[in-house]
């Protein structure tokens, strides 16, 4: 089981299954949705996402997917994609414990910002490998 919140604490879940496919995104929507860059991601199975707590989410709809985010402390807390529901996407630092991966690659890197550096050996794939 992992747990993860948002930085206001209103919106809590857990994941009631493992995270996979951890990895650094660097893509246009990722650097404005996280404020940074790289955003570090991984993927769960939408049907193990339990939400708790009375905070109310807001998603936007960037192209690809649904990005949710906190109405109150405006913190990222997933990504719906619409091709594929059946998954999310966590942001790695929105999660509080249990079992968190390490990212593992390196994607979009085609839009890595000039100021961003990538000081590891990890592969490195310029667009969705
Ligand atoms: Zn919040
Ligand atoms: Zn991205």
């Amino acid at each position: 089981m992992i747990h993860g919140s948002c930085l206001c604490k209103s919106i809590q879940f857990t994941i009631h299954g493992a995270l996979r496919a951890s990895r650094f995104c660097y893509c246009v929507h990722c650097t404005k949705y996280a404020g940074t860059s790289p955003a570090s991601w991984a993927m769960a199975e939408s049907a193990t996402l339990e939400v708790h707590g009375q905070g109310d989410i807001q998603k936007f709809n960037s192209g690809r997917g649904l990005r949710c985010f906190c109405t109150t402390c405006g913190c990222p807390v997933w990504f719906e994609s619409i091709e594929h529901a059946e998954i999310v996407a966590i942001p790695l630092g929105v999660l509080d414990d249990g079992d968190i991966p390490a990212p593992e690659m390196h994607i979009f890197t085609q839009s890595k910002p000039t100021w961003c550096r990538i000081h590891d050996d990890l592969p490195q794939h310029e667009t969705y490998p």
